[in-house]
C-alpha cells in the first residue's frame, strides 16, 4: 500500500520516500481532488499504544488540526487503517535546514532570523498546550521561501517513546539536542525541555558544531549535566548572555520563552504581525480522533478541540539563503559498529550496579579490583589463549539514580572476552539492567544469527 504509485483512501497518490525516522517512513504524496503536494507520514499503530500516551496525543492532534502557524509544519488530515496512522502535512519543498547549511556556519542575522523563527512557532504550540519534546535538525525544514517549518510538533508521544527506551543507546539517535532532565528520566517540563532545545539549535547556527559533543557518549551526558559548553569567539556577548540562560542545567532556573522573546539580541528585526484566523481559507477535513485511534483504544475522553484567539506572531518573509561552504554535521551522527565494548545502562544506585557486578565475578571466577572513580578490574584465573583476560568496567553517573557502564577488554583474547559477555554477563545483568531499544534489537540479531 505504501509503494511509489500507489493510492491511498483513493484520495492520495503516494509519491518517494522523502525521509524516514526511527518510527515512520514519510512519503511525497498530491491529493488527487486538488493536486495539492503533502508528506504523509506512515507509523504503526502499535508503536503509538505502546507509548501509552493516547489521550495525549488526541489531544495534542486535534489541536495540531486547528492551529496554523507559518512556522509550523501543519497537520492536514490524520487517517487511519486498522494497523496504520497516516498524517498528512504541509509539504515542506525546501527539505531539511540543516542540509542546507551544512555548508558552514550561519551569519548572525541569518542564524538570528531562523531561531527567531523557531521561537515563534515554539511560543505558538506552547501556548496551545502542545510540547514537542523533539527539536532536533531532522524536524527543523524548509518551505520553497526558505521559511523555517518545524515538523512532528503534537507527535511528542514518538519522541516520549524514545526517550523512554532507546535514548541512551548510541544506535538510536544523538542526545546532543536532549535537556539534562530529559536524559535522567525525571519527569519534565516539555516547555523547559523544548527551550534547552532551542539553544542548542542556535548555538549550532552560529558555531557550526554542536555545544556538547564528545567522541565518548559518557563524557558528552556528563557536560549535558553539567550545562558545561563553551561558545566560540566570534560569538557576541548578548548571545553568551543569552545562551547561558537557555544551556542551563536546572530547568527550574532556566530562562523562559517569553523571557528569550524579550530580549535585545533576539528583537533585532522581529516585527510580529497580527496572525489570521487560524482555520481561515482552509477547508478542513472532518477529524474524528475517536475514530482514528480506534480498536486499540482503551479509555475514552472527550477531545478537546478549543484553541486560544489567534495572538500576533512573527509573519516576516524570509530571503531564500545562500550559504558558505565547509560545515559537515553527519559525522556527529554515525554511529561506530565496531563493538570493542558493551555498554549497559541501569536505573539504580552504583553502589547496586556494583555489588551485582561482585556477584557475577564470583561465579565467574574473577577476581575483583576496585579502582577510583568507577572503575573496576575483573582478572581471570587463569591463563586464556592470549594470557590472562583482564576487563574494564567502568561506571558512569549520569544521576545518582541512572548510571551507566561500559564492559571492554582490557588484556586476553577477544573472542573469549565476548563470549563471557554475551553468554556470561550479558543474561547475569539482565535483572538489573534498563533496556534500550538498540540492546534488544542487537539481541534479537544475535539471537537470529545463532
Ligand atoms: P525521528 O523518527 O527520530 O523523529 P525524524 O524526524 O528524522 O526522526 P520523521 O519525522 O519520520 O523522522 O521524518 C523523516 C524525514 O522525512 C525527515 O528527516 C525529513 O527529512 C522528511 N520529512 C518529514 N516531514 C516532512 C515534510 N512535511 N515535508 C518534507 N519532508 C519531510
Ligand atoms: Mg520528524
Amino acid at each position: 500500500m505504501e509503494n511509489k504509485g500507489s493510492m491511498l483512501m483513493q484520495r492520495y497518490e503516494l509519491g518517494r520516500l522523502l525521509g524516514q525516522g526511527t518510527f515512520a517512513k514519510v512519503y511525497y504524496a498530491r491529493n488527487l481532488k486538488t493536486s495539492q503536494s503533502v508528506a504523509i507520514k506512515v507509523i504503526d499503530k502499535e508503536k503509538i499504544f505502546k507509548v501509552g500516551l493516547i489521550d495525549q496525543i488526541k489531544r495534542e492532534i486535534s489541536v495540531m488540526r486547528l492551529v496554523r502557524h507559518p512556522n509550523v509544519v501543519q497537520l492536514y488530515e490524520v487517517m487511519a487503517t486498522k494497523t496504520k496512522i497516516y498524517f498528512v502535512m504541509e509539504y515542506a519543498k525546501g527539505g531539511e535546514l540543516f542540509n542546507k547549511i551544512a555548508k558552514g556556519k550561519l551569519k548572525e542575522d541569518v542564524a538570528r532570523k531562523y531561531f527567531q523563527q523557531l521561537i515563534s512557532a515554539v511560543d505558538f504550540c506552547h501556548s496551545r498546550g502542545v510540547y514537542h519534546r523533539d527539536l532536533k535538525p531532522e524536524n527543523l525544514l524548509l518551505d520553497e521561501n526558505g521559511n523555517l517549518k518545524v515538523s512532528d510538533f503534537g507527535l511528542s508521544a514518538l519522541a516520549e517513546s524514545r526517550h523512554q527506551d532507546g535514548l541512551l543507546h548510541t544506535t538510536c539517535g544523538t542526545p546532543a539536542y536532549v535537556a539534562p532532565e530529559v536524559i535522567s528520566r525525571k519527569g519534565y517540563d516539555g516547555a523547559k525541555a523544548d527551550i534547552w532545545s532551542c539553544g542548542v539549535i542556535l548555538f549550532v547556527l552560529m558555531a557550526g558544531y554542536l555545544p556538547f559533543h564528545e567522541s565518548n557518549l559518557m563524557e558528552m551526558y556528563k557536560k549535558i549535566g553539567k550545562g558545561e559548553f563553551k561558545c566560540p569567539n566570534w560569538f557576541p556577548s548578548d548571545v553568551r548572555r543569552l545562551m547561558s540562560k537557555i544551556l542551563d542545567p536546572n530547568p527550574n532556573t532556566r530562562i523562559f520563552i517569553a523571557k528569550i522573546m524579550e530580549n535585545s539580541w533576539f528583537r533585532k528585526g522581529f516585527y510580529s504581525k497580527p496572525l489570521q484566523n487560524e482555520t481561515e481559507g482552509k477547508e478542513l477535513a472532518p477529524l474524528d480522533v475517536d475514530v482514528v485511534f480506534g480498536p486499540c483504544e482503551k479509555t475514552s475522553t472527550a477531545v478537546e478541540t478549543k484553541h486560544d484567539s489567534a495572538k500576533p506572531t512573527n509573519l516576516n518573509a524570509f530571503d531564500i539563503i545562500s550559504l558558505s561552504v565547509g560545515f559537515d554535521l553527519s559525522g556527529l551522527f554515525e554511529v561506530n559498529d565496531k563493538k570493542k565494548e558493551a555498554r549497559f545502562t541501569f536505573r539504580q544506585p552504583a553502589s547496586a550496579v556494583i555489588s551485582k557486578l561482585e556477584d557475577i565475578a564470583k561465579c565467574l571466577r574473577l577476581k575483583v579490583k576496585k579502582i577510583d572513580g568507577g572503575l573496576l578490574k575483573l582478572e581471570g584465573s587463569k591463563e586464556g589463549r592470549k594470557g590472562v583476560l583482564s576487563i574494564d568496567a567502568e561506571i558512569f553517573e549520569v544521576t545518582p539514580f541512572f548510571h551507566l557502564m561500559e564492559v571492554k577488554k582490557s588484556s586476553g583474547d577477544t573472542l573469549e572476552f565476548q563470549k563471557m559477555l554475551q553468554e556470561d554477563i550479558r543474561p547475569a545483568l539482565k535483572d538489573i539492567v534498563w533496556p534500550c531499544q538498540g540492546d534488544q534489537q542487537q539481541q534479537q540479531q544475535q539471537l537470529q544469527s545463532t
